[in-house]
């Protein structure tokens, strides 16, 4: 391990971070160029065999960007895509990044460093950043924007924007990770490095769906069906409705996840494994029908927004179970992106559908302030080491997890990076960890102990 890694684990000062070299190559998850071709014909894209965890290099910083110590990163479903090569693979957006000027030149290598979330420590800043330092301890929020496009001040996620470590190099899945200043919010003092680095970008992406200005914004009392309600996005989510007034109702695969789901205070579930469906599943007007009265039998009346993320499979039933006037907003197609629907349903019962995208900055500090009031509790449920990516990341496209599946990048170990134990403490262990006891009560992981 390299000293500037030793001295941001240590937590170094400031002046002691900024004596220590930074070194030329780093361990991270990457994937590379030579191997897009890799599952042509292959029923099972596994994505240990696509996902190496080795040195790469580390590019020279732009002014505008600072080089984070990792502490912790986390999974996301764009792991997943970028590990299948699916839809493209994402050494396409690298190569068009190139093009864009040197700075983005830096990105189209042979290599790609995944991980669209991370907490750490500021270890070099830019000449042109302000608001950091080296030392402080953040997390990084996944929209990498161009400050200089005009849309970006009006809403940066309708500007020329880049999902990092998916659209650009350099991610979060390594010890060190190279991202624009305008990315960095302060991390939540009572969480652990690995809590607060997968309390980013699921939960900006659900805020920026549900509450911003941007998306469904939910008021008061507002129905709200979430599909996969323990899943990445789903477990902030249902926080969030519950936190806004509103009534979640969420669809969930098991009686495991449906039990999980109460105990996290959502008292209306449906375990989609007990619709009567035919073969054709949630697609089939049948199951819309039936997954409608279960709504209505539930809560008395139909959502007035959808959360939608599941995609080809479930849309058409969303459009249907939305109430007259009711929205559907949209941030992903897990099951396909050729989605179908009855637009009879749309017309007639005046809804809207609403296409999202990530969170601007603005949306994510809100997010991020959340987290940091100890109003929206992380949803990690197990961690692995970064040479464990592959099967972290196997857990997630199999959908084997809850909530979130972290990583330790230069924690040596979980439970580390709490600066306020008094308020963790206030807060409460049992609070703080809902899914991580859920997957230790059901899959015999050994239970974590933090300081
Ligand atoms: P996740 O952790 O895998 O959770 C997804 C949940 O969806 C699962 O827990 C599963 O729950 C449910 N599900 C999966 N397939 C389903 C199906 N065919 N029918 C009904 N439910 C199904 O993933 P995530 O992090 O929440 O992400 C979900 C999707 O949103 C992905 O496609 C991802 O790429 C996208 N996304 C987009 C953005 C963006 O900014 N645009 C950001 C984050 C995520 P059950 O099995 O319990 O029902």
């Amino acid at each position: 391990m390299s000293e500037l890694a030793d001295a941001a684990i240590a937590g170094a000062s400031e002046s002691d971070l900024l004596s220590c070299p930074v070194p030329e190559t780093v361990r991270a998850a990457h994937l590379r160029r030579e191997d897009v071709d890799m599952f042509a014909g292959a029923g099972d894209r596994d994505v240990r065999r696509s996902i190496h965890v080795s040195e790469v290099p580390l590019p020279e910083l732009a002014p505008d960007e600072v080089l984070v110590a990792v502490m912790a990163s986390g999974i996301n479903f764009n792991t997943v895509w970028s590990a299948t090569f699916l839809p493209v693979p994402t050494f396409g957006f690298l190569s068009r990044f190139a093009r864009r000027d040197r700075w983005g030149a830096r990105h189209d290598q042979p290599w790609h460093v995944i991980g669209s979330d991370a907490s750490g420590i500021v270890v070099r800043v830019g000449a042109g950043v302000r608001r950091w330092s080296a030392g402080d301890r953040v997390v990084v929020a996944p929209a990498y924007v161009d400050s200089e496009d005009p849309v970006t001040h009006q809403d940066a996620m309708t500007g020329d924007q880049r999902a990092w470590g998916f659209e650009t190099n350099f991610g979060g899945l390594a010890e060190f990770a190279v991202a624009k200043a305008s990315q960095l919010l302060p991390k939540a003092a009572h969480l652990t490095w690995e809590e607060a680095a997968c309390s980013t970008l699921c939960a900006s992406t659900a805020y920026r769906m549900l509450v911003g200005p941007h998306g469904a914004v939910m008021k008061q009392g507002d129905v709200v069906l979430v599909w996969g309600g323990t899943g990445g996005l789903g477990g902030f989510a249902v926080q969030l409705v519950r936190a806004g007034g509103g009534i979640p109702v969420a669809v969930v695969g098991s009686a495991a996840k449906a039990d999980l789901m109460h105990r996290l205070g959502c008292q209306h579930v449906v375990d989609r494994s007990t619709l009567g469906a035919g073969p054709a599943g949630l697609r089939d007007p049948a199951a819309w029908r039936e997954l409608g009265a279960r709504i209505r039998r539930l809560v008395g009346e139909d959502p007035h927004i959808v959360f939608e993320h599941t995609g080809e499979e479930t849309f058409g039933a969303s459009v249907y179970l939305a109430r007259t006037g009711g929205t559907v907003v949209t941030c992903g197609s897990s099951s396909g992106y050729e989605h179908s629907y009855d637009n009879r349903y749309l017309w007639m019962r005046l809804k809207r559908i609403i296409g999202s995208h990530g969170a601007n900055l603005q949306e994510a500090a809100e997010v991020n302030r959340l987290v940091r009031l100890g109003r929206l509790m992380p949803t990690l449920s197990e961690v692995y080491p970064l040479e464990q990516v592959g099967e972290a990341t196997r857990t997630v496209q199999h959908n084997r997890h809850v909530g979130k599946v972290g990583v330790l990048c230069l924690a040596p170990s979980e439970g580390l990076g709490v600066s306020d134990p008094a308020r963790r403490a206030e807060i409460g262990e049992r609070r703080l960890r809902p899914f991580r006891q859920a997957a230790t009560g059901n899959r015999g992981l050994v239970p974590i102990s933090v300081p």
